[in-house]
């Protein structure tokens, strides 16, 4: 059993509203759980972005923040922290994940170029078709197989990366491999795989990036499952994984425990220097990058807390547990379990539904009218359409997302998803697909609406 390496202070409220006003909201909702209100909601499930619980440490650190325009003293505990853990020397903060991807390809992405990942996340894909940029996934078949008992199944094809460098080298922006896979389910990525993938470009020239929103937990896995590195420490093997690679784009959202922030890190200076005005364009001087200085102070003790063993020991075992017990239950879930995740198999579980009727995203809706839980749909809502044909792509993953901010909720709370799903199951052969009354034409997931299919 993992017990939580913390103690409760401070304490939020929250309430179950009665079934017949959770169908009211859903409803007004359109049936997307993105358009309901947080009161109106019990456990929050949607994501582990921006949602976790701050430390006392942290907390404290906000008070002592120097909120100047420029040479914040706050910059310089962001930066040094930040350095510390990845072993990057130039780092430009930037408010979020998505402004990274934003300012990184502004500079890297011609227009035709290619960005090879195993599984870029949804804003990573969007921005770099916004550039004019062609997102390749070359993740290893066995991430598209649910059943699949893999240790890393967030690894990159090296023979795939390699045939589409050879062919093609003038014409990639650079590789970035995401670690762990979060469009792949939370699945880790081997030291080896890191390696390999980083020779690969070394030897055809092209920059090699991590997207390292969830960096601490995919280090925890391979500490966990790679031979070798069961003897070192969470510190070391983080910095053995970004010592391959160029740079690395930051949602400080996920693993820096904070609630806003995010940063870019470089190797080299020219890279550096490159970006600079661009950051400066989008968001900010660059010693501060669209954080207040108190966002900087709050990242900079996060990333060290994000590392330590026992709270990774934690983190990694509560979504462990809700996996299990669901598994159990005999629902079907995506395996291993993975890093901040449990990934419900959408076609699966609504067998009767067809793909162009959601079922992930049904099963959402159906799940907080059940239990006031809110997940999120990871399939064939959040594919959206090919961009020449304008058909709806047919992902071979339709996922429910159950997932786990950090620090926040307890063991008690995940038995109760538990039931939820277990009820779920007893009626599942009476719930109707989905489809659109309104589709949102960007991203659309966030805010298109529904009606039941008749
Ligand atoms: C969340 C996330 C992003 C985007 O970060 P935001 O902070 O939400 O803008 C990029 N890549 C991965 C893998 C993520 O999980």
């Amino acid at each position: 059993m993992e017990v939580p390496n913390f103690k409760i202070k401070s304490v939020e409220g929250i309430k179950l509203i009665p079934r017949e006003e959770r169908i009211k909201s859903i409803e007004k909702a359109g049936l997307n759980v993105f358009l309901l209100k947080s009161d109106e909601i019990f456990i929050d499930l949607l994501t582990d972005s921006g949602t976790n619980a701050m430390s006392q440490e942290q907390w404290s650190a906000i008070m002592k923040a120097d909120e100047s325009y420029a040479g914040a003293r706050s910059f310089d505990n962001f930066k040094n922290s930040i350095s510390k853990v990845t072993g990057f020397e130039f780092i430009l903060p930037v408010h979020q994940g998505r402004a990274a991807e934003h300012i990184l390809d502004q500079v890297l992405i011609e227009e035709g170029q290619s960005v090879l990942g195993n599984i870029h996340f949804d804003t990573t894909e969007a921005h770099i078709q916004h550039r004019k940029g062609i997102p390749v996934n070359c993740v290893i078949e066995e991430a598209f197989d649910c059943e699949k008992e893999l240790d890393f199944k967030g690894n990159i094809c090296l023979k795939k990366l390699e045939k589409l460098l050879e062919k093609n080298k003038e014409n990639t922006a650079y590789v970035l491999h995401t670690v762990t896979c979060n469009s792949g389910g939370g699945q880790p990525v081997s030291m080896q795989n890191i390696r390999e993938a980083s020779e690969l470009c070394k030897k055809f020239g092209v920059l090699f990036f991590l997207d390292a929103a969830r960096f601490a937990e995919n280090a925890f896995f391979i500490k966990q499952r790679e031979k070798g590195f069961q003897n070192k420490s969470i510190a070391e093997i983080v910095l053995e994984m970004f010592s391959f690679a160029d740079g690395c784009t930051m949602s400080a959202k996920k693993d820096a425990i904070v609630n806003m922030g995010g940063f870019i890190a470089f190797r080299k200076k020219e890279l550096y220097e490159k970006c600079v005005p661009f950051g400066i364009l989008f968001e900010g001087f660059p010693t501060y990058g669209g954080m207040s200085g108190r966002d900087l102070e709050a990242v900079a003790v996060g990333i060290k807390e994000g590392i330590q063993e026992d709270y990774l020991s934690y983190r990694i075992g509560q979504v462990k547990y809700l996996g299990e017990k669901l598994s159990e239950a005999g629902i079907p879930v995506m395996k291993p379990i993975g890093g901040h995740a449990v990934f419900v198999d959408g076609k699966k579980f609504l067998e009767h539904l067809p793909q162009e009727q959601f079922p992930a995203h049904t099963l959402a809706a159906e799940l907080y009218i059940e239990s006031g839980i809110r997940a999120v749909e990871i399939g064939t809502l959040l594919a959206g359409r090919d961009p020449e044909t304008k058909e709806n792509k047919m992902p071979a993953l339709d996922l429910m997302r159950l997932t786990i901010p950090r620090r926040v909720y307890l063991q008690e709370h995940m038995d109760y998803i538990v039931e939820a799903m277990k009820k779920l199951k007893e009626r599942k052969e009476k719930i109707k697909g989905l489809k659109f009354t309104f589709e949102s034409p960007v991203l659309r997931h966030f805010w298109s609406k529904f009606e039941r299919v008749k």
